[in-house]
């Protein structure tokens, strides 16, 4: 651990695992050091992000940490303060990330983007599939479906607030017409070098939905940034096993 905290103030952050999400993608700054020692007494010594900041503003009163760290943190804390790269909070994190750092979109990570299901052989049992609803083409797994109900964002993902009220039962989920996903290797071509566009089912062509660099709200009145939505209208949820049984019976 101390040699950890170490390379994290050395600024090794490949090394320093733990936290070098955070700092991957963040420019310099004087609020850095606050939140490597507010992250720290986070980990070490289980504490919360509110708890671990009073700390450290006991100790240092003029120690401050900007909004984008503030935020990066709070992820952290809700992550158990370990960097899950398969948490959706984690992707959802990292595709907003990877939005500023490409605004010409000439060229994206290759690990933005999910394993197409349908090259898939096997696909297991318990995890549902989503399918075209009309030509049945495989199209996303559970696993891409990002959640949307997070509380705050920094400002730099702040849209504008519309007046409706947003719903909390069943978490909100209950209001939502669409799938919020994190793009999957077929939408490829369709996202490169443009802002927004419709998404398509790469065998039959119906209209799946539509992405927004930018962002795009959702029925029940949140924001997604980027935004990558799938009509829940135009696919048909299968578990892993029956599209097995569905295929085999097809052969
Ligand atoms: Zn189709
Ligand atoms: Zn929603």
């Amino acid at each position: 651990m101390r040699f950890w905290f170490h390379s994290v103030l050395m600024g090794d952050f490949v090394s320093s695992s733990p936290l070098c999400f955070f700092f991957f993608f963040s420019q310099a700054g004087v609020s850095r050091s606050v939140a490597v020692v507010t992250a720290y007494l986070m980990k070490a010594n289980n504490l919360s992000f509110e708890e671990a900041y009073a700390f450290v503003q006991d100790i240092k009163p003029d120690a401050k940490i900007n909004e984008g760290f503030e935020w990066q943190l709070k992820l952290y804390e809700k992550m158990g303060c370990e960097v899950d790269v398969t948490s959706p909070v984690y992707k959802q994190y990292r595709l907003q990330k990877v939005t500023e750092k490409y605004p010409e979109l000439a060229d994206l990570p290759r690990e933005v983007f999910a394993a197409d299901p349908n090259n898939i052989h096997q696909t297991p049992s318990h995890e549902v599939v989503y399918k075209c609803r009309k030509c049945r083409r495989q199209l996303f797994r559970e696993s891409s479906i990002l959640s949307h109900d997070e509380s705050k964002r920094p400002a730099t993902f702040a849209r504008k607030r519309f007046s409706q009220p947003v719903s909390h039962d069943n978490g909100g989920r209950s209001n939502c017409t669409s799938y919020f996903i994190e793009p999957v290797q077929w939408m490829e071509p369709a996202l490169l070098g443009v802002m927004e566009g419709q998404l398509l089912c790469p065998k039959c062509t119906l209209k799946l939905g539509s992405f927004h660099w930018q962002g795009e709200q959702c029925s029940c009145g949140r924001w997604v940034t980027p935004a990558f939505q799938i009509h829940k209208s135009r696919v048909d949820e299968v578990r892993g096993l029956s599209v097995d049984l569905l295929q085999a019976v097809r052969k």
